[in-house]
Order: C-alpha cells, then structure tokens, then sequence
C-alpha cells in the first residue's frame, strides 16, 4: 500500500517523476546517453556552483564513502564524527586500511571549527573527512566555518559528505573550498537510489594521480576519462539520470533559491510544532534543514503511530541506532512541501490527542 515517506531517506518521488522514470532505455555508450550526460553535468555544476569536475557514480552514497578515503588518502585522515554516518566513514577508512583518527562529539551536537584546528596542528593529515547533515542526529554541521579551518593547512583536503544537505540547501562548492563532495539521488534530490552525485577539485584529481592503489569502480581518474566522451566508466541507472535532468530542469525553473527556501520552511515549521509538543535532540543553532530530530519527551509507541499513520498512508521514521526509542524523525525532503508537512502534523496530533 502507498504510504508518503516522511523518512529521511529514500524519500518521497511524486507521480510526475515517477513517470520521467519510466523513459525508455538508451545503450549508455549511444549519441542519446552522451547528449543526456552532456545537458547533466552542467546543470550539476551550476547547482554546486563549482568549474570543478562533477562525476556520476553507479552506486549507493557509500561507495563515494569508500571511493574518497582510496583515491584521496595516501595515509591518514581525520574524521569528525557525530553520528552513525559520520562513525561509518571512519570504520570505512580503517577497513581500508588508512590511519584514521576520529574527532567525536556527543549525538546531537555539532562538530565545531576550533577542536579541529587543535586537531591539525597537532599532526598532519591527508584529509579531512566531515558530514554536512548528520542523518542520525537531524544535525547540520556549520561547513563554512570548517572549511576556513582546513585551508590553513594547505596539504590537507576536505571531504564532505553532503548526502542529506545537496539539493536542499546552497552549499557554493568553490566558495567554500570542498575537494570532494557528494550526494546520493535518494535523499534531497527526491529521487529512487542507484547514483551517487560527486565533485571533486583540481586538487583532488592532482592528489588521486599521486595515489597508485586507488581501486577499479570508484577510481576517480576513470571518471575524468570517460567523462571526456560524456559517458561513465561503467552502465549507469539510466532511469535515475532522466530522472536528475528532470529534477535540476525543476529546481532552475523555480528558481534555486526559492527550492532551497520551500525546503526551509518546511523545517521551520517542523521545528515549531516539535518544540510544542516534544523537544528537539540538535543543539541549538545547528538543526537539520532535511529532517527534524526530536526527543521523545511524551515516551509515545513510535512504532504504533506509524502504524496509525501507515493507515492514513503516511510513515516517518524512528531514531537511528542507539537512539532507536529515545528519538523519532521526520524527513522533509524529495517531492513534499508545506501542505503535506501540515497534514502529516495535523495527523499526528489527531493521532496523539495533542491539539
Ligand atoms: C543515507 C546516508 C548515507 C549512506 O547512503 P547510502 O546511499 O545508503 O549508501 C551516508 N551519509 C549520510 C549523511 C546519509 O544520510
């Protein structure tokens, strides 16, 4: 049964993209791919802002995960960590056998500029690794102010992770200096899994030539090649690359800036009935833009109202992890917008006798 996904990921495809999803096939090494290809990776580039190269990856947001640490990191890398998915791409990097630290700070706080400034003057890394918006904790992570930190430490890049952040706000690539950055399709873009968005900097691409052992899938040279003809290394999910074209051909016609503010709205309004009727786990300051994280202060059965909602044909998501009953949350990314926030509220307090 249909139910609208309310869930930080994969989030909700509407009916008119579900139909772009549909298109025909096309060989991926013909004039028609090389011609879809083509119109992509500009709209891409004009939506991160970056004259760097943007590259479409076959594959979940954690290949890219993966991909960055072997292409990128000769050595040793520095993770900030404050939440299950920021902890993943550390346990990725030393499952590849890297020299990875990690700078933790507790769950539903944000990783801050200063501890990482005392960090890289304390011992050289390759990179940096951070988490835009930390999808278990309905953080985001103040980017820019890292940023700043890492340029003062010129042989060290910054990778981030922008899974739950793309599409939703305005992360200007090449303003804030990102070496590589990435988003899988099924979190702000609204669209099913399959792909992986990245871009990578001058510096980046100069840093994987340097690399001898950088893998086969997610080499990111490979990338540069075959993007030279406009066509990926291997068979992309072609449906999810018509599906993109359409999205960006979306975000453009409205207007970026309007895309993002629908998008903030939503969260706003979230946030308000949240602290209303419950608390919020981000501290101050730092929370999500996709998903609002919220303490489950009236102890309530997460799992019985989404059943209740599953009848109206609407779920939502419970904590991540170690926060599974302490936490619930609400995504408000892909195809939603305020109306559809509002309904999901208004059914939840008619659920919970709230009003
Ligand atoms: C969902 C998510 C991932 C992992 O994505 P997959 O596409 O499932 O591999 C990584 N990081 C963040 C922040 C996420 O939200």
């Amino acid at each position: 049964m249909y139910k609208k996904l309310f869930i930080p990921g994969p989030t909700e495809v509407g009916p008119e993209m579900l139909k772009v999803l549909a298109t025909p096939q096309v060989g991926h090494r013909s004039g028609e791919f090389q011609e879809l290809y083509a119109r992509l990776i500009p709209k891409l580039k004009k939506l991160l802002k970056t004259s760097g190269h943007v590259y479409l990856a076959t594959s979940s947001a954690s290949g890219i995960m993966e991909g960055s640490i072997r292409n990128l990191v000769p050595e040793r890398c520095l993770h900030l960590t404050c939440g299950a998915f920021s902890e993943r791409w550390y346990e990725i990097a030393i499952a590849n056998g890297k020299q990875a630290d990690k700078l933790a700070v507790e769950w539903g706080k944000p990783n801050l500029p200063g501890a990482l400034d005392e960090a890289l003057a304390r011992k050289k890394y390759d990179a940096v690794a951070v988490v835009h918006n930390e999808t278990s904790t309905g953080v985001m992570n103040p980017l820019r102010e890292i940023a700043s930190v890492v340029k003062k430490y010129p042989g060290t890049l910054l990778l981030v992770d922008a899974v739950t952040s793309m599409a939703v706000v305005d992360i200007p690539v090449d303003e804030i200096g990102i070496d590589l950055i990435f988003a899988g399709t099924q979190k702000g873009f609204g669209l099913p899994s399959g792909t992986t968005v990245f871009a990578a900097s001058e510096r980046a691409s100069e840093r994987a030539r340097s690399v001898p052992a950088r893998g086969y899938y997610f080499d990111i040279l490979d990338f540069e090649k075959y993007h030279q003809r406009n066509q990926t290394p291997t068979t992309p999910c072609i449906p999810i690359l018509y599906g993109l074209d359409h999205r960006l051909d979306q975000i453009f016609g409205e207007e970026p800036e309007r895309w993002f503010a629908r998008r903030l709205e939503m969260a706003t309004s979230c946030r308000k009935w949240a602290k209303k009727h419950f608390a919020l786990l981000p501290e101050p300051g730092y929370e999500s833009v996709s998903l609002t994280a919220i303490r489950n202060t009236r102890k309530i059965s997460v799992a019985d109202l989404n059943k209740k909602l599953g009848e109206r044909s609407m779920t939502l998501s419970n904590g991540y992890g170690k926060l599974k009953e302490e936490t619930f949350r609400i995504g408000h990314m892909g195809d939603l917008d305020l109306k559809d926030l509002d309904l999901l509220l208004n059914t939840i307090d008619e659920i919970l006798g709230l009003k």
